[in-house]
């Protein structure tokens, strides 16, 4: 029973919770496996929503770097989140908030404040209750008004860091009803060398979340493989729960068939009825299929996406390669993506561009290879071939625009060159006097309006749009005028922000100051990315041939 008053703790809310911690190594998909959960739950019906708990000190994910972390995920609310918020956006095609992100450097932040106001009456502000009662409170909110929420605690059991979360988990389960509360561990299951499945490491991992008290109601086994009858008898046998209650997770080409495979294990029908929801689900025929058959639908033929970045590792840019898949889904066609390190353009175009249909340049900070953007967007432009600019790539358009149409020598953005004679992208204009670069960013969901009879408005089908921001330059007013006469059309405005920026006299030449890639989900490709593919399918530009 809550012994709390500030843990929020409301039994009339009736959510369900399904616990999920990982064993043995990260980077075993358990988030992918979380979501897939979650993805079945609501084609049955469900009102599914999800917590990533990440046990790092920072407050949130926008410090730190896509290199190492992969990208930092914006969420509608401006909240700069973990990777893993963005699968679970994609696989339930519901929106989060920045509360359904809970870091330790959140959670002590708050402590501390509520510390220094004097809110804990002079006791000592400990770890258990205080930090504890902050993590319980924290997945309370983020689950109401959700049937079940799925809560992924990052990290591997047995983490330093990981430790009060888990004491968190281990307090929630007793305050709530047995059945309203599962916990699945997720863990790998390895090959001998002679080819032999191996339970010990899973064996461990699971005595070690014995010891802090927790034991799993659910092990799913991650493997190249299905796990054998006689490797889920034995995890069964030395970790205590039934071997029906043991699922295997092989290996899939493709992460959008977890769910499949999930289903045919029949680990969301073992949770519906652990969490007594079986009697409130949709009977088997009348669940939602659109996930089975999107994901499934045939493909034919495939084109060639050319990423121009400064970073060569698919995480840090996985929104976007997802939103070229969801396009893909959507058109019937396959989408190759190649990666390309803009530095590569140094020394100016040479062929680099010559086998791809299409190229995007993504977001990014910083000036490292901005000159090879710039190079790559010059010959995209002067040889017609499909171009998809995503907010550094759509200010790396407009200086390029007005370097060599408009003829401004030295364009540039004041980010990259604070000395441009032409800064053509500048600081936003309410901010020009900001000297702290904190919390200046925009950030999350805003609306634009789309000029009617343009590029953009067919993309979008509509006089507006509304798309995830997270940048801190944009076109300068005072440069809109010529730029406008050199050809470019600002087809998209927020104000007096430019959004959208296109060019009439080429097959495909599409700018955003935002970020589709963040409300691209399977089931509802962004349309710039289908529009995008579109063009490139509908040109009749050979790759390869370029003109010269
Ligand atoms: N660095 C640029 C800016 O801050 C672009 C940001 C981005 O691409 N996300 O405006």
């Amino acid at each position: 029973m809550p012994t709390e008053p500030d843990t929020g703790y409301d039994p009339s809310l009736g959510n369900k919770f399904l616990f999920v911690t990982g064993g043995v190594m990260s980077g075993l998909g358990k988030g992918i496996t979380a979501a897939s959960v979650g993805r079945l739950l609501k084609n049955a019906g469900f009102d599914v929503t999800a917590v990533k708990i990440d046990p790092y000190l920072n407050v949130d994910a926008g410090t730190m770097n896509p290199y190492q972390h992969g990208e930092v995920y914006v969420l509608k609310d401006g909240g700069e989140v973990d990777l893993d918020l963005g699968n679970y956006e994609r696989f339930l095609d519901e929106d989060m908030t920045f509360d359904h992100n809970v870091t330790t450097g959140k959670v002590y932040q708050h402590v501390i404040e509520n510390e220094r106001a004097g809110d804990y009456l002079g006791k000592t502000v400990q770890i258990i209750p205080h930090v504890t009662d902050d993590v319980k409170r924290r997945i309370r909110e983020a689950a109401d008004g959700s049937d079940v929420c799925i809560v992924e605690v990052g990290g591997t059991v047995g983490d330093i860091e990981g430790m009060p979360y888990l004491e968190a988990l281990r307090q929630f389960a007793h305050e709530e009803n047995e059945d309203d509360i599962l916990f699945a561990h997720v863990t790998l299951v390895p090959y001998s060398k002679n080819g032999e499945q191996k339970t010990k490491p899973t064996q461990h991992s699971v005595k070690e979340l014995r010891s802090i008290g927790l034991q799993p109601d659910v092990v799913v086994g991650r493997c190249e493989d299905r796990l054998d009858a006689e490797t889920k008898e034995k995890i069964a046998l030395f970790c205590d729960v039934p071997t029906e209650a043991v699922f295997s997770n092989p290996d899939v080409e493709d992460i959008y068939h977890v769910p499949l495979v999930v289903e045919e294990e029949g680990l969301d029908e073992y949770v519906m009825e652990r969490l007594d929801l079986g009697e409130r689900a949709l009977p088997a025929d009348q669940r939602d299929t659109s996930w089975r058959d999107i994901v499934t639908g045939e493909q034919e033929g495939s084109v060639n996406v050319a990423l121009v970045g400064k970073y060569g590792l698919e995480d840090a840019y996985i929104s976007i390669h997802e939103s070229l898949k969801h396009a893909g889904l959507e058109l019937g066609v396959d989408v190759e993506r190649t990666w390309i390190h803009s530095e590569d353009f140094a020394d100016g175009y040479d062929g680099q561009l010559d086998d791809v249909d299409g190229v995007i340049v993504p977001g990014g900070f910083g000036s490292r290879g901005t000159e090879g953007k710039i190079e790559a967007v010059r010959h995209v432009r002067e040889n017609d071939v499909p171009y998809l600019g995503l907010c550094l790539g759509f200010q790396m358009a407009v200086v390029e625009h007005a370097r060599n149409v408009l003829g401004l020598e030295g364009a540039h953005s004041t980010e990259i060159d604070p000395d441009t004679p032409h800064p053509v992208i500048d600081i936003l204009p309410e901010q020009y006097e900001v000297e702290d670069m904190g919390g200046t960013m925009r950030l999350g969901t805003h609306e634009t309006d789309v000029e009617p009879g343009t590029l953009a408005h067919e993309v979008y089908g509509d006089t507006s749009c509304v798309e995830r921001h997270r940048h801190r330059y944009e076109v300068n007013p005072e440069y809109i005028e010529d730029l406008e006469d050199a050809g470019l059309v600002f087809s998209g405005r927020s104000n007096n922000r430019m959004e959208i920026v296109e060019l009439p006299e080429h097959p495909f030449f599409l700018g955003t100051q935002f970020h589709p890639e963040f409300r691209s989900r399977p089931t509802r490709a962004s349309p710039p990315f289908v529009a995008f593919l579109e063009a490139i399918l509908e040109t009749d530009r050979v790759p390869g041939e370029v003109e010269a």
